[in-house]
């Protein structure tokens, strides 16, 4: 890649005058000596400088070899920090080149060789976040990401890349003629991509979900689920709009949340339990696993055949961060007219769409290379379709598919075709 150096530079501002939960003031060196406390273990812990294992599956570092920018650097940066060789003002631009897709905590010999008996494991997507956290306490922020998150936080939803309309006005617009009630016990939470883009995507769940008799309906007054703003950085951001959602939902009755996008699942996972400890009291369910579940059950039986060449990318959040690979595949297997061609069988070291945690918004070039790569595999396995089930990765891949005539369709959507629904919204793959 020729554009290796960040594009721009950090804003460096007044640190923010305001204060965690104990009346701490947040920013400034009491709060670097408490990330080196608490990270410091784990940076001398890193042992690969020189190792192939971590930096050879990191989707950045595949398109950069920048070494500056791989999982081992982001530990060392720890060490130096804690020398007082840098400060967090030297290292923050190296964070942004991190999609927390996983994959080197999944490779890393700490966790493969020490994980069972010390019950260890590296943890590089939270030390990335708790870095980017750290930097936007300090005033440190990163142009794109301080825009996105301000536009969020007006909005109350991402602005969504391109020219499209984002308000709370028009959140349920993707739902017109489908007629769903507003709250109950279980309740679909359509991100924002979804909703405001790829409007087709939520209008087959739901009508998959009418098919098969299950009963649900949406939010009063849907926020975004605030995971963007906690993985670059702006936690406090990420929490106003957890509490807003969690009020939301209890307000509605709502017991269950079902899901669509891997982003939210991961948000609602782990960052809301954070957030909110055993106040937290949310079931959470893959919308993706329930559909794999009401197909062995027979509630749902794919009759109309596909008649496509596929493979299927593994969204980095369900397959290497939650382990989630068998249900979509079972799906797949189910869809008549469908030749399936699935990657490998080491299925949790699968590849990344390079649009995960903000890269796409700071650095769209790297997503770009990363999605490039994603689908010369693709290419590779001489299929005509790639399945996805990440809403947020359907943008970048049909990007790079359109030069390699490999189209991109989400799974909820091929499931739906098969199952004789009509598929269309504001924009398809
Ligand atoms: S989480 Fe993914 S992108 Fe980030 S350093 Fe690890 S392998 Fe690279």
């Amino acid at each position: 890649m020729a554009d290796q150096e960040p594009r721009n530079e950090p804003l460096v501002t007044e640190p923010p005058a305001h204060t965690d939960g104990n009346g701490h003031r947040r920013g400034g060196p009491e709060q670097t000596v408490e990330f080196i406390a608490e990270w410091r273990n784990a940076a001398y812990n890193c042992f690969s400088s020189g190792h192939k294992f971590c930096r050879e599956v990191c989707p950045v570092t595949q398109v950069t070899r920048n070494e500056s920018w791989t999982p081992t650097a982001f530990h060392a940066n720890v060490v130096a920090m804690e020398q007082g060789d840098m400060d967090i003002e030297d290292v923050a631009a190296d964070y942004v080149n991190c999609t927390q897709c996983g994959a080197c905590e999944l490779r890393c010999p700490n966790t493969l060789f020490t994980g069972d008996f010390y019950r260890f494991r590296t943890r590089t997507v939270d030390l990335v976040k708790a870095v980017r956290a750290l930097a936007v306490d300090n005033g440190v922020h990163q142009p794109a990401w301080q825009r996105w998150n301000l536009l969020t936080d007006e909005r109350t939803h991402e602005p969504v890349l391109g020219e499209v309309p984002v308000s709370q006005e028009h959140v349920r617009d993707w739902a017109e003629g489908l007629d769903l009630p507003v709250g109950g016990e279980n309740i679909l939470f359509v991100d924002c991509e979804a909703a405001f883009y790829r409007t087709s995507l939520p209008r087959a769940v739901a009508q998959i979900l009418q098919k098969a008799g299950y009963e649900f309906g949406l939010m009063q007054e849907q926020w975004c689920c605030g995971g963007p703003a906690a993985e670059m950085g702006y936690v406090d951001q990420a929490r106003r709009f957890a509490e807003h959602n969690l009020a939301n939902w209890r307000a509605s009755g709502a017991k269950r949340i079902l899901v669509l996008d891997p982003h939210d699942y991961i948000s609602f996972t782990e960052e809301y339990p954070k957030f909110f400890g055993d106040d937290f009291d949310m079931e959470i369910v893959l919308v993706v696993e329930l559909f794999a579940e009401l197909i062995r059950e027979g509630r749902l039986t794919p009759s109309v055949p596909v008649e496509r060449t596929v493979t299927y990318h593994d969204p980095c959040r369900l397959n290497k961060r939650k382990g989630i690979w068998k249900e979509p595949r079972e799906i797949l297997r189910a869809i008549p007219g469908l030749e399936f061609k699935d990657v490998d069988r080491v299925t949790q070291w699968s590849y990344c769409s390079g649009a995960g945690a903000g890269l796409i918004i700071e650095k769209p070039e790297l997503t770009a290379a990363i999605s490039g790569r994603r689908m010369d595999q693709a290419a590779e396995l001489e299929v005509d379709t790639l399945v996805s089930a990440c809403p947020w990765s359907e943008r970048p891949l049909s990007e790079a598919g359109a030069d390699r005539s490999i189209g991109v369709v989400d799974i909820h959507e091929v499931l739906a075709e098969s199952l004789g629904i009509e598929v269309g919204g504001r924009t398809s793959a």
